[in-house]
């Protein structure tokens, strides 16, 4: 079947129920953007936060600001907005810190709820494909723990349903791969862990706010994620961090800052961790750079999810097939997965020269992103883009694998930040 025309694309986006949402967003005109997967771009309404927290909340309120400004309750606040996003109940999501913290303190609160039941499982289970950060941290707590803690990574010799043995205490994975775009399905794979007798944790990077996604429905345990990503929250925005009822008070995480203490204005010289999801904080929160996150949130809860996932399941199939039909014999292998349910909102192609062929895409304007190995990765946002962007990208990238346009020295030399 012949992929669409561009001015077929053009009539997409003609009658797409979301387009509106693309004049909220601070796009350059003529800026093509494939990776609102890795920094969501600026909305409008997030320099009028800026100003607001930074001149009056900060610079007039000072101190008061805490109590007068909502500073205090932000993280809270702002996790009941995604925790809408993420299928949570109220009281399970705060805003904090960072993803990686968020997966060390979840982790452990994981390890220490197993402990108690069977202290036999001593083996956290991850995927050699998993994000580095993800991997390093469970590295990282097994070396702490020590005790015969240990890593065990699934991968295509070591699938899951071989790792789970008896000792597994608990399960860490993506729910969207980061380079391959691949979807688990959440509870489905939930139930397997379980039957184990292990734990989930799930890391929702690459899902929030840009695939459906239900923790209660999926039975998870813990979830952490991104808010710079898909949710659009500014550069290193803090991350989030759920935790099911069933667990929130049965063990704390080891960050005992005064912040997930009970009363920490009580100034009191021992520690009895805060009732609830607010045990998960830790310290001070980054309140302007965490302020900038809600114009981002209220744009995703403004946006049915039914449509974003669906206009995503689109343009991907509009990418996809245009490389098929205009880049054949060209060297590009798609590594995202072919079927829709299984693959999250981005598309990534293998080639031999990826990362010169990325550098060469981005000096016409059309940012993509590259992973190693010889990734070019494409990311997929509804809110912002456009059926006639994908159309565009894919021609360019046509012409640059015909011309070799990015054989020349400017783009193989390589950047401190791909
Ligand atoms: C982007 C991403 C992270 C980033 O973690 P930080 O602590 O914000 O650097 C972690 N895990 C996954 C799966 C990611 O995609």
């Amino acid at each position: 079947m012949p992929s669409l025309s561009r001015s077929q694309c053009q009539a997409l986006d003609d009658s797409d129920p979301l387009a509106y949402h693309r004049s909220e967003f601070a796009l350059a005109p003529g800026l093509l953007y494939f990776d609102g997967n890795s920094l969501g771009p600026r909305p409008h309404a997030a320099t009028a936060a800026a100003i607001d927290v930074v001149d009056n909340q900060w610079g007039k309120g000072l101190i008061g600001s805490w109590n007068d400004a909502g500073w205090f309750d932000l993280p809270q606040r702002l996790g009941r907005k995604i925790g809408m996003l993420i299928g949570a109940g109220d009281g399970e999501t705060v805003v904090t810190d960072t993803t990686s913290i968020n997966l060390f303190k979840a982790l452990s609160a994981a390890i220490q709820i197993q402990r108690k039941r069977d202290p036999r499982r001593t083996v956290l289970v991850t995927e050699r494909d998993n994000f580095p950060s993800d991997i390093y941290i469970a590295q990282g707590l097994a070396a702490f723990l020590d005790q015969g803690y240990e890593v065990r990574l699934i991968d295509e010799q070591l699938p899951l349903a071989s790792a789970l043995g008896d000792d597994v205490a608990l399960v860490s994975l993506s729910h969207v791969n980061y380079r391959t775009g691949a979807m688990y399905d959440m509870a489905q794979t939930t139930e397997q862990i379980h039957n184990a007798g292990a734990l989930a944790i799930w890391d929702l990077a690459h899902a929030a706010g840009a695939v459906p996604v239900d923790l209660r429905a999926g039975d998870a345990d813990f979830a952490v994620g991104c808010t710079y990503k898909y949710l659009n929250g500014g550069p290193g925005s803090p991350a989030f961090i759920w935790v099911a009822k069933r667990h929130q008070n049965t063990f704390w995480q080891p960050l005992t800052g005064w912040w997930s203490h009970t009363s920490p204005f009580d100034m009191a010289d021992s520690y009895t961790p805060a009732h609830g999801i607010s045990r998960y904080l830790c310290g001070t929160q980054p309140i302007t750079s965490m302020a900038l996150i809600e114009p981002g949130l209220d744009i995703s809860l403004s946006a049915p999810m039914d449509h974003v996932r669906a206009k995503s399941i689109a343009l991907a199939e509009l990418f996809i097939s245009l490389v098929e039909e205009h880049c054949p014999g060209l060297d590009l292998t798609l590594i995202t997965p072919r079927s829709a349910e299984e693959r999250g909102s981005h598309v990534s192609y293998f080639h031999p020269h990826g990362y010169a062929v990325m550098q060469a895409l981005i000096a016409r304007g059309i940012v993509g992103d590259y992973r190693e190995p010889g990734v070019l990765r494409f990311g997929l946002t509804p809110l912002y883009m456009r059926y006639v962007d994908v159309f565009d990208a894919v021609a360019a990238l046509r012409e640059i694998l015909l011309s070799r346009a990015w054989d020349q020295p400017q783009f193989l030399k390589r950047n401190a930040v791909t």
